[in-house]
Formats: structure tokens, sequence, C-alpha cells
């Protein structure tokens, strides 16, 4: 037999080799294996099985890794679809389906000493106090692992292995599975008795569960969805390529407001696919992965009926923990993963249902080959599998609301908080005003100095949150107008006072802070700092309210494995007044008694020269404020801005979705952005300034020529990127709006693979991206 296999190294192409017949029994299709290439061995992956191969003299295959085959024919068919749709070689996408522990097989079984108590028919024959004392605890606990046992009954393995001469126990070598939530004391928990808006959802998902076609009803997205009259652009947004055949999958959107209970309508989906003997997988942003979740998750399908393994994959895992995630769910015994971006890929079989929680979030788009966005992956997949996916959001994205309008998606409304609690009351406060008072830009407006005072007062917790760490954005010199640039990008540095450093956020490029002004003939010893970071608004904060307990939480405090899980019980207890962070804050938590939440600038995504700026706005504003009075207090949100009527922030303001809805999607239909169209973005970078610049004269030349006769397609460019220079490299864009996108993607690919570019010149293909 011969194998056709796809290496990892970059060939974009499939080589045969041979199968040894000592191997025979393990290759099959999906099968990670290595083989020889030139002097080298390589890895790679089985993709076909042939009885022979037009090429002569095949090699054989050296090695099979893992004892089941890694990559299940369904896997398979997505990556391929990865590949195709987002104009990556089929090696790249291969290797994205699968995690690295696993993969490259950086980590294997642990293996462990476990030691038994054998039953005696006769009385013990008379034993040492020690030895008598480890038979005791073996006889209580049945089995342990030889390690646990010698600190528990404070002995050495000497002592252990006595008793196994003896014949009183036995030392095995046994697999030891990793938990890497074994400390965690999980309680059970019971299915709470849905209110009407959770019980109304969650019966439509369960009827789509069990076959009964779903489909979009008018009555359901009509009234509340606006389509916008303007139509003389008509796009029908392909949100994803066919994929033959058309399984019965339906797809959901549940808008549910923050605290609605679209947790606990997850939970009773996903205990309605173990009924039907499948399994589901639970996608959440990285960032919301917190130990407080998974609990959430495994506390409903720890015991009971449904028990099973809940699987956790994430990126803060040891390799040896994710190989053993990985294969808990292989071997079907964990039914339910919850995991970040790339457990869309978890091998789950058969798959009943895909939830992917706070839809709308960027981070579920991965911005390096292959640039996938797991929430349209997950689309995909449901419909492949036929299973039903959910999409949850307080904010859909414009992209899925769109959906439910065109009758693609169901939407599913929970526009109240469980217990009827109140939305928080959003104060905008214009900054402007507080500026003509003072002289310099204000942090905190009088109206969020006097609520923070009271909170502290009445022992109650705030939130500030600002969306830039740092002290400072930049350097500025009053004298000259010096700026502190980074000499490798396009961007201020950022001041970083407790260092002492200037600091670049795009490629961590850091320099000493000058003492006098460098620009040329310049020397002012009085350098000033423009802008705000974190670190400051903490600092300030300590001055005005020098007794309360500041934290501050983004990534220059976070520096061990376990500080974000400590700071953050620290303000379950109490410990902590008020909590200054980035939007690592903004997320998912839930904190009864914050009673005060203050938007430190809100204006400071606006400036992106972004499309989505306005809705990446609404959607933080409205985010922060969700963390608001959750508990039995009403909650207050403060946010501070310097253009107070900005429709994003009015409409946040008003926790009015709808509203927010349709006049940005009034704005997106003149300009012909999503999602009334479709995206794709290429990026050529290099040193040289004007070879990137002729190169990408050269790629429009010949995308015109590739793409003639796509329909109401647009090119726009080429021009500098937003962020001109990052790392030292040049960037020139060429925009690309279509309504179709999988018939782009394919030619692209053609195009990409016969383009010929400067070698120093790099092209990078981005379908559907979110970062412009
Ligand atoms: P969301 O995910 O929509 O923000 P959550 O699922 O976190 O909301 O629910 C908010 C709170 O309400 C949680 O503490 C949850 O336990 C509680 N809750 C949810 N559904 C119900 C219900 N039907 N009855 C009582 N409490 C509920
Ligand atoms: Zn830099």
């Amino acid at each position: 037999m011969i194998a056709r296999v796809t290496l990892e190294i970059a060939l974009r192409k499939e080589f045969d080799y041979l199968i040894p017949s000592e191997l025979a029994s393990q290759v099959d299709v999906g099968s990670r294996v290595q083989v020889p290439f030139g002097a080298r061995k390589v890895l790679g992956c089985v993709t076909a099985m042939a009885e022979e191969s037009a090429h002569a003299n095949l090699r054989p295959i050296l090695k099979v890794i893992g004892a089941q085959t890694l990559v299940t024919p369904k896997i398979l068919k997505l990556a391929r679809w990865i590949g195709e749709y987002y104009c990556c070689p089929p090696e790249i996408a291969l290797k994205s389906v699968l995690p690295d522990a696993v993969r490259k097989e950086q980590a294997g079984w642990r293996e462990r000493l476990f030691v038994r108590a054998l039953p005696q028919t006769e009385p013990l024959p008379k034993l040492p106090k020690r030895q008598q004392e480890v038979y005791r605890i073996l006889e209580e606990r049945k089995e342990l692992p030889l390690q646990e046992l010698i600190d528990l009954a404070e002995t050495t393995a000497a002592t252990v292995r006595s008793l196994e001469d003896k014949g009183l126990v036995t030392i095995t070598t046994e697999i030891s599975e990793r938990d890497p939530y074994a400390h965690e004391h999980i309680l059970p928990s019971q299915p709470l008795p849905l209110n009407p808006q959770q019980a109304r959802a969650l019966e439509r998902i369960i009827a789509a569960m069990d076959g009964q076609q779903a489909k979009p009803s008018t009555a359901s997205a009509g009234d509340m969805t606006p389509v916008s009259s303007s139509n003389n652009f008509r796009l029908q947004s392909d949100d994803v390529p066919q994929t033959e055949p058309k399984n019965a999958s339906s797809v959901f959107l549940l808008h549910g407001v923050t605290g609605s209970g679209k947790t606990e309508v997850y939970l009773q989906a996903l205990a309605h696919a173990l009924e039907q003997g499948k399994g589901a997988i639970v996608l959440v942003p990285e960032i919301s992965l917190t130990p407080q979740t998974v609990e959430r998750f495994k506390a409903r399908f720890s015991s009971g009926p449904l028990q099973t393994l809940v699987a956790v994959l994430h990126s803060h895992l040891s390799a040896g923990e994710r190989h053993d995630e990985w294969h808990k769910i292989r071997q079907g015994r964990a039914r339910i993963v919850i995991g970040a971006r790339s457990a869309i890929f978890a091998p789950v079989d058969p798959l009943g249902l895909i939830i992917v929680d706070e839809e709308h979030e960027h981070t579920y788009k991965q911005e390096e080959s292959p640039r996938y966005h797991a929430r349209d992956v997950a689309i995909v997949r449901g419909r492949m599998e036929g299973a039903t996916v959910v999409l949850g959001s307080a904010t859909p994205s414009m992209e899925s609301f769109y959906n439910c309008s065109r009758g693609k998606y169901i939407l599913l409304e929970m526009l109240e908080r469980v217990d009827a609690k109140k939305m928080p009351l959003v104060r905008v406060v214009d900054m402007r005003q507080a500026m003509r008072k003072g002289k310099s830009i204000p942090i905190y407006s009088p109206q969020l100095k006097e609520a923070i005072q009271q909170r502290l007062e009445r022992k109650e917790q705030t939130i500030l949150f600002l969306n830039r760490r740092g002290y400072s954005t930049s350097l500025q010199c009053p004298l000259c107008g010096f700026v502190a640039q980074c000499p490798n990008c396009s961007v201020s540095l950022t001041y970083h006072r407790r260092a002492q450093i200037l600091c670049c956020h795009v490629c961590g490029h850091t320099e000493p802070v000058p003492s006098f002004c460098p620009g040329p003939k310049c020397g002012n010893p009085d350098i000033r700092y423009a802008g705000l970071g974190t670190e400051k608004v903490e600092d300030t904060l300590l001055k005005l309210f020098p007794h309360a307990r500041i934290k501050r939480m983004d990534s220059d405090t976070l520096k061990k494995k376990d500080d974000y899980r400590r700071i953050l019980g620290d303000f379950r207890l109490g410990k902590i007044d008020i909590l200054v962070g980035t939007q690592m804050i903004a997320k998912g938590l839930h904190f009864p008694n914050v009673t005060l939440v203050g938007i430190v600038y809100a204006d400071m995504a606006l400036h992106l020269a972004d499309f989505r700026a306005g809705e990446r706005t609404f959607q933080l504003l409205t985010q922060v404020a969700g963390r608001a009075g959750r508990g039995d207090i009403e909650g207050e949100v403060f946010v501070q801005s310097f253009t107070p009527f900005h429709p994003a922030i009015q409409y946040a303001r008003r926790h009015d979705f709808a509203g927010f809805y349709e006049q940005e999607l009034e704005f997106r239909e003149q300009l012909k952005y999503p999602p009334v169209s479709r995206v794709a973005m290429l990026t050529l970078k290099g040193r040289n300034e004007e070879k990137v610049k002729l190169s990408a004269d050269h790629l429009r030349r010949e995308l015109e020529k590739a793409l003639a006769g796509i329909k109401e397609l647009i090119i726009a460019g080429p021009a500098p990127a937003p962020l001109a220079r990052a790392e030292s490299l040049y960037r020139y864009q060429i925009m690309l709006r279509a309504r179709q996108m999988s018939e782009v993607s394919k030619r692209l690919a053609v195009m990409n693979q016969s383009l010929s570019l400067p070698e120093d010149v790099s092209l990078s293909i981005d379908i559907d991206p979110v970062n412009l």
C-alpha cells in the first residue's frame, strides 16, 4: 500500500510513500507520520491511500505518531475547506487543526507508579510500625500513586517496597492523566428552572437539534431587524461558502443582554446533546476562559446520568495537559469541550452542538496563517456534520445580525436580565467641559470622582477601564514638538513609568527615557508626557484616594501564571476597592458588589482607521457597562468622552443595540463595507519602501486580470497601511470588496502561485479581516 502525505514543510504539494508491512495496521487517512525527505526527517499527515503510485523508487514511512489516527476524515475535510477559503497552503491549514503537543508529539501520557493493597485471607503478619501505617492507608484508599502514598505516610519508597516483597501490596506502572483543574473543588450544579425568555430560546434550539428543520421565521426576525431600504448595492453576503452535502443544520444567534442567563441556556442545550448521545464544543474568547467559567461547565456535568468529562483547551495549559485533554476527546471520553479559538478543531464525534459565546469577539480571528475566523469555521463545521450552532452575544457582530435579517440565521432574543434586574444607568460625561476648567487634560471628571468617593464610603466596589496600558502614550517635547518614535515601526513609544522605559507596543522595542529632549538642537530638560495609560490612571487615583485599596490589571502587572486568578480572587473577596484595567477586565466577569464602572476615555477606539471603529466602541462600552450592578444594588456607569454625541456612545448609553445596528448598517451600505460585502486584505511587506510600492502597483494589475468578470468587485489601493511600518517593514495594502468571497479566494490562490515578487517583498492575504 501507498500513502499520500502532506508534509509540514511549505511545498504546496503531496508526496507518496510506501507503508512498511510492520506499520500497515497503523497507517490510515489522517495518520500523523514521520517520513524521509532528502536527508531530513519531516512530519506530515496522510491524506489519502492508494494501491499504486505514478512515481518510482518510493521511500518508506519511518514512524507513526499516536495510537489512533489523529486527524479524523471530518477534520481533514474541514482543513481542506480552510486552505481553500482562506487562501493558504494545505500544510498550513492541516497544521492548525492539531495542538502542537499532539502534532509534534511534544508530550505523551505520563506514567506513574501506583500502589494497591492486596486482599489477605490470613491475618496480617506482624509488621514494623511504618509498614503497618502504609498498609492501613492503602486499605482505606484502595490505590494511590506511590509518591502520594510516601508523602501521606511520611515514609520512603523502601518501606513500600518491603510490603511488596511480603506480597501485601502491588506496585504497577500506569498512565496517570493530568488534570489541569484537579485542584479546583467543583461542586455539582443542577439545571435551574428557566424563565420564559430562556425557555423560549432553549425550545427553539432543542427543536433544531431534534431535526425539526428550524426555519428562520419572519416573525422572529422581522420586527426587530430593520433591513435598510437603500438597496442600490444589492449584495448577498455569502456568510460561508456552500459545502456539499448540505446537512440539516441551523444557526441561531442568541442576542442576550449581559446577565440575561445565556450560559444557563447553553448548559441545558449541552445536556440535550448528551441525551442524544452526541458531543459538543463551546468556544469562548481566551480572555474569558477563567476558572470561574470553566467551573460552571464542569460543575453541571460532573455527576448524574449525563456525567461526562469536560475537556478544556487553551494556551495556558502545559504541553502535557494539552496532550491529555485532547486525547480524552479523541477517545470519546470527554464529550464536551470548552476552549478558545482552536478548540473548534476538537475531534468530537458525533458532534451535536457548537456554541460560540461572545461571537462578536475579534480574538476568534487568527492573525497569522491560516487566518481563519473560528465563528465562521464553526458554521461551516456545523453544516458539514449536521450540528446545530448557537452564536451568543450581548452585542452581536454586524455580520451575524445581518445574517438574521436575511433569513440565514435564526434570531433569539433575551433582552431582560435574570430577575428583571435593571440595566445599569449610564451617564455620559462631556470631558470638554472638564478640560475648559483646568489647564491640562483631566483624567477624572468631578462627577466620576464623587461617585468613586461614594462607593468607598458605602464599601462597594469600582472598576475603572482604559483601553491602553503604560503610563502615557507618547513623549513629547513642548518646545520643539519632538515625539519619541519607535525606530522600527510608525508609532510613537509609550512611556512606562515604573520600569522607566519607553516601549513600542507593536514590536516590543524598548529604550531608556531621555533626560533631555533628543530633538535636533533642542536639549530641553522639561520633557512632557502626553496621552494616558492605565499606569497613570492608577497613580492619579492613588493620590486622589490615598486610603483606597487599588489594584491594576493589564498585561504589565500580570507576570506570573497565577496573577490573574489571584487578583480576581482578591477582588471577589472584597480585598480590593478599585480595580483598574484594560479589556482584560471588560468581559464576562461577575462581581455582585461592583456598583460603579468608570470608562476613563471612551473615544480611544473611535480614532482607529478601521471601518469597524464605531462598532467596536459600542461593543466595548456595552460590555464594560455590563460589569456594573450584577448584584442586588443597581449599577451606575460613567462614560467620559471628548465626543459625547458620537452615535456609538449614545446608543450604548441607552442600551439600544437595534438602534445602533440600524444607523451603522446605513453607513456600511453607503461605503459597501461588510456586512453588505466581504473583504479581502492583501498586504505587501518589505524593507525597501520603493520596492514595496512598485510591487503593490504590479499586484494591482495582476489582480485586475485575475479577478476579471467578478460581479460588483471593488479594488481599492494600493495605499500605505494604517500602520505604515512595523518591525522595520514597510506595508502597503490593497483592499478587495466583493459580494461572494469563495470565488475570489479561489482565483487569488491561483494568482498567488504565479505571482512574481522581489525576493525581499512578501504578500499576505487576509480573507474577512477583522483588524485593518
Ligand atoms: P449571561 O451569560 O447572559 O451574561 P449568566 O448566564 O451569567 O448571564 O447569568 C447571570 C446570573 O443569573 C448567573 O448568576 C446565573 O446563575 C443566574 N441565572 C441564570 N438563569 C437563571 C434562572 N433561570 N434562574 C435563576 N438564576 C439564573
Ligand atoms: Zn516598534
